[in-house]
């Protein structure tokens, strides 16, 4: 698997790779938080009220994939879904017969991640899973990204393909929940390769714009900013995990952690 340089100041889907590709209009897991669709409602692709309806572009699969020169993300703005899991496969099958590695990002479903691996058994070196995991909880996941799978399904899927051989790698960002050791933790042990952590950004503009602004997800939206801003939280947070190799912070939190150890 080829690795981004992330050395450099890079920013959001920069940090992990060179390319991402979609071929779905809307994401069915419909995220509080989610800057995909606050995107499409700002250049009025979407609206709050139809981002949860897929939308198959159907010529995507169908165009040829250049080789690029580091790793593909797939996807950004959806997921894999089982609605959707035969263009899935397609679309990764398009990716990697360029000579692409590819880095496999998702709110995982076990049926979508149990064919992928059935599926690329011969391309585990150019596959890299991503499983997005920003609590523990089931209960605060489901509120904050309401149609997406449990923590424990999500924990099945990232067991299943670490047991398969694959590469396999987390991302806490959004953090949702401030027991962070605990969810570490728990997923550690099915990592192979690194946990990144990193907050939500623009979060309470963001879900009024994706039109969630009751007063139960503005209090959520600040209180989870407050303590995700909090001098002591984060100071904590770092110093516990900053020799762990395993753990990568994204750029929006490191900023944040740079400014306090200054
Ligand atoms: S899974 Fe990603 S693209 Fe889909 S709604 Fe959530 S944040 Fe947006």
């Amino acid at each position: 698997m080829e690795k981004c340089d992330n050395t450099k100041s890079i920013y959001g889907t920069y940090e992990w790779s060179v390319k991402t590709i979609n071929f779905i209009a809307g994401c069915k897991n419909n995220c509080r938080y989610c800057y995909a669709k606050s995107m499409g409602i700002r250049y009025k692709r979407n609206t709050a009220g139809n981002w949860s309806t897929e939308v198959v572009r159907s010529n995507e699969l169908t165009k040829r994939i250049p080789k690029f020169s580091g790793p593909v993300m797939f996807p950004s703005t959806h997921d894999i879904t089982p609605e959707h899991l035969t263009e899935s496969i397609t679309m990764l099958g398009n990716i990697l017969k360029s000579g692409n590695s590819v880095l496999i990002v998702s709110k995982p479903n076990l049926e979508c991640i149990t064919k992928i691996c059935e599926t690329f058994s011969e391309n585990k070196a150019e596959i890299l899973f991503r499983f997005t995991i920003g609590s523990s909880d089931s209960n605060v996941l489901k509120f904050w990204e309401p149609n997406a799978s449990s923590f424990e399904e999500r924990l099945e899927c990232l067991k299943l393909s670490y047991e398969m051989g694959y590469q396999t790698s987390v991302s806490c960002e959004p953090l949702l929940d401030k027991n962070v050791d605990e969810l570490i933790n728990q997923l550690s042990h099915y990592v192979t390769d690194t946990i990144w952590i990193g907050k939500p950004n623009l979060l309470l503009s963001r879900t009024r714009v994706n039109g969630f602004g009751d007063s139960e997800t503005i209090e959520k939206c600040n209180d989870l900013m407050r303590w995700m801003t909090d001098p002591k939280f984060l100071y904590n947070l770092y110093s516990k995990y900053k020799d762990n190799s395993m753990i990568r912070w994204k750029h929006s939190l490191l900023s944040d952690i740079q400014k306090l150890i200054k």
